[in-house]
């Protein structure tokens, strides 16, 4: 546990990322004093980090610590709408589609422009903007250049090379790194209460990525789904049965994605109604009705959008465990001596690692990359998982999706 994240607060969320709490914490610290901010706040910030670090949870975290009057206590209504996407003074955009464009742009900006309704601050924090397309970011960049008093966005992005060089250099950076095995270890048993030899397997197995780590500590059907994956290369003996594989892992994809959309919706939509529903009310009239309506469609909409990307988001896991396996493979070809992701798989790797070449290793793990790739800029994760088996099953063959 970091000295600077007490237990409860926010901050203790973000795991193995002392160096940005500090600055984060200090950010707050300015923003929240008497006057102007002070120096160490700004008005854009720039999230980066390998996928899994945490880029997403360490925006609303540092969003929810804006929002509160405690710099981000963990307890109060402020910090937990602003995680749970209920504030209304903090905006999370989520992508859908391989790009962000400029029609998606414009409602921010204008958002931008008002002040806060509750809190000192109006957070806008753009997931993935990595993919903004240039009209888009060469209209957020006027918004940038021209911050409006209290609003900071919050850009979050693999690297900093990937944004444009103007928009980068309108920012200020905070660079996480892939958190270590040990970290996400110690956080699940501290805060999951699992035990050491659970939260050992679950640290390894999410290949530093906090919130797989957690999942797999505490959730029993993301562990059966993980294994589902794992031994999903040993049915592949043609190209129907590769079909068929695909179509079985996407169920199980769909399932976890499915449980976990139905979960937080149903947290959104009682989040909504405690806000319009007074003690004893049972029926909304007139304005407050339409304006209740207005925001239950808008959700209704979001929700949507949440639950195709939570989906992506499964077929991507399934597809990095696999990347996983045939690493070890490798490692045991290389007689690399390293210890392995799936230790618990050792025999069945050991027979795969004897029954294929290096250079299939290589390629099998080559193109499962491509494929992640694919993933997020096509609109058929099933059709991704195909080809991702036929790629398993002849690593000497290239698909593309179409
Ligand atoms: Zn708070």
């Amino acid at each position: 546990m970091s000295s600077h994240s007490l237990p409860g607060s926010v901050w203790s969320g973000l795991i193995g990322q002392d160096d940005v709490i500090v600055t984060l914490q200090a950010a707050v610290r300015h923003a929240h004093g008497p006057g102007e901010a002070g120096p160490a706040m700004t008005h854009a910030w720039l999230v980066t980090g390998p996928p899994g670090s945490g880029r997403s949870s360490a925006a609303t975290t540092f969003a929810a610590a804006l929002v509160c009057d405690e710099g981000g206590c963990g307890s109060c209504q402020a910090c937990r709408t602003a995680a749970q996407g209920g504030h209304a003074d903090v905006h999370v955009e989520i992508p859908e589609g391989s790009e962000i464009l400029l029609d998606h742009v414009k409602p921010l900006v204008q958002m931008a422009a008002q002040a806060p309704m509750t809190a000192t601050w109006r957070v806008i924090v753009i997931e993935d903007a990595d993919r903004l397309n240039d009209r888009a970011a060469n209209y957020l960049l006027k918004a940038l250049e021209e911050p409006t008093p209290h609003t900071v966005w919050i850009l979050c992005a693999p690297s900093v090379d990937d944004v444009l060089p103007t928009i980068a250099s309108r920012t200020r950076h905070v660079g996480l790194r892939t958190p270590p095995t040990a970290s996400i270890a110690a956080m699940l048993v501290d805060d999951c209460g699992v035990d050491e030899t659970l939260a050992a397997f679950a640290a390894r197995a999410s290949q530093g990525h906090v919130g797989r780590a957690r999942a797999l500590a505490t959730d029993e059907m993301t562990r059966e789904r993980r294994q589902q994956y794992l031994r999903s290369p040993m049915n592949l003996r043609d190209l129907p049965s590769c079909v068929a594989v695909a179509g079985e892992v996407f169920e199980a994809v769909s399932a976890v994605a499915d449980s976990r959309a139905d979960r937080l919706d149903e947290e959104e939509v009682h989040l909504l109604k405690s806000r319009y529903y007074a003690e004893g009310v049972t029926r909304l009239t007139g304005a407050l009705k339409r304006s209740h309506d207005a925001e239950a469609k808008e959700l209704a909409k979001e929700q949507k959008r949440r639950r195709k990307r939570l989906v992506i988001d499964e077929v991507d896991r399934a597809i990095v465990d696999l990347i996983g396996l045939f690493r070890d493979v490798l490692t045991v070809q290389m007689q690399a001596g390293v210890e392995l992701i799936n230790g618990e798989m050792r025999a069945q790797i050991e027979q795969m690692a004897a029954g294929s070449t290096r250079e299939d290793s290589v390629r099998r793990m080559d193109a499962l990359e491509h494929e992640r790739v694919v993933l997020f800029s096509e609109s058929s994760p099933r059709a991704v998982l195909e080809a991702v088996m036929v790629q398993i099953k002849d690593p000497n063959v290239r698909v593309g999706v179409a």
